[in-house]
């Protein structure tokens, strides 16, 4: 990504939201060059850095990719972001309400996010929505109380209260602003938490445009997150048990497991595993 690019890549989250990338450092070549250091070699041929990317990923050498740094604007909802800070590995610089005067832009969800509690995650909605008539009223509540709480915030700053205590009674669903620097690894750690399905579908849309702006600039890496640590999924030793118990062993040929794209080690190591 050039800078030009790099000034025009804002991507829009929720009604009034965005995610915009400032700056970074290092792509993927940067971790090759920091997981070759000790042999003093640089970069080789596609396929070897590749193979060294999907190597330390899959067996958790994270280091290489705390030398890759990204740097975001982000605009959200306070409850996003009270989710969001929750993440310690990160550096952040947020709008002040002490010293500045808080904007009239608050969160109002689509009406198709307007779904019941769900009866079998307690923490998320479910997928049935609101009959529409009750929708409709819902978002005009919410509207209402969002429009009297600023007006009660003018009025508190009309009679000179201190900006910091006017904006107290602001409800979560006002937008705020920030910067937010990460490193690759930890920002890793923070997609597979946000783009999973348990995550709240508000702070999800934020971590799919991050993870949008970031495979173009560490597809390699993205590729090798996705493989080992997003899509895959770790097994108890009793699960592992059953697995070899039930396993059809005559199905373990290397040559399937390499037409699948796996590496020779990595086909090596399921055949050992399984045969065990
Ligand atoms: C779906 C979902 C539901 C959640 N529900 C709740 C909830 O109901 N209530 C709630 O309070 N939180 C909740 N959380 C927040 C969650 O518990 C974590 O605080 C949040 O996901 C950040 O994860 P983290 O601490 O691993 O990340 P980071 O803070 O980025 O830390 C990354 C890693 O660094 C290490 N680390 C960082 N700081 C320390 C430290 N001080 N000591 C030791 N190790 C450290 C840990 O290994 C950690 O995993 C939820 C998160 C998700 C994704």
């Amino acid at each position: 990504m050039n800078k030009e690019e790099l000034a025009n890549n804002s991507i829009k989250c929720l009604d009034k939201g965005f995610v915009r990338l400032v700056d970074f450092m290092g792509d993927d070549s940067a971790i090759v060059q920091a997981a070759r250091v000790s042999y003093g070699n640089g970069t080789k041929s596609y396929r070897e850095d590749r193979g060294l990317i999907r190597y330390l990923m899959r067996n958790s050498h994270t280091s290489p990719f705390e030398m890759v740094e990204f740097k975001f604007h982000v605009r959200l909802p306070i409850f996003v972001a009270r989710q969001w800070i929750r993440h310690r590995t990160a550096n952040v610089n947020e709008y002040s309400g002490r010293y500045s005067e808080m904007t009239d832009e608050f969160y109002v969800p689509d009406l198709i996010q307007l779904r019941h509690q769900s009866k079998n995650n307690k923490q998320g909605r479910s997928e049935q929505n609101l009959e529409l008539h009750h929708a409709e009223n819902v978002l005009k509540k919410m509207k209402q109380s969002q429009k009297n709480s600023y007006n009660e915030y003018k009025f508190y700053l009309e009679e000179d209260l201190a900006r910091e205590l006017a904006r107290i009674n602001l409800p979560l669903s006002s937008y705020t602003e920030w910067y937010w620097k990460i490193d690759l690894h930890n920002l890793f750690h923070f997609l597979r938490l946000r783009l999973d399905s348990h995550a709240q579908f508000e702070i999800r849309i934020y971590a799919e445009a991050i993870a949008e702006i970031i495979k173009k600039i560490v597809p390699i890496s993205f590729e090798a997150f996705e493989d080992f640590r997003l899509y895959s999924k770790s097994f108890s030793r009793i699960e592992l048990e059953f697995l070899k118990n039930i396993i059809d062993k005559s199905k373990l040929k290397e040559k399937a497991l390499l037409d699948l794209g796996l590496s020779k080690r990595e086909a090596t190591d399921i055949i050992d595993f399984f045969n065990e």
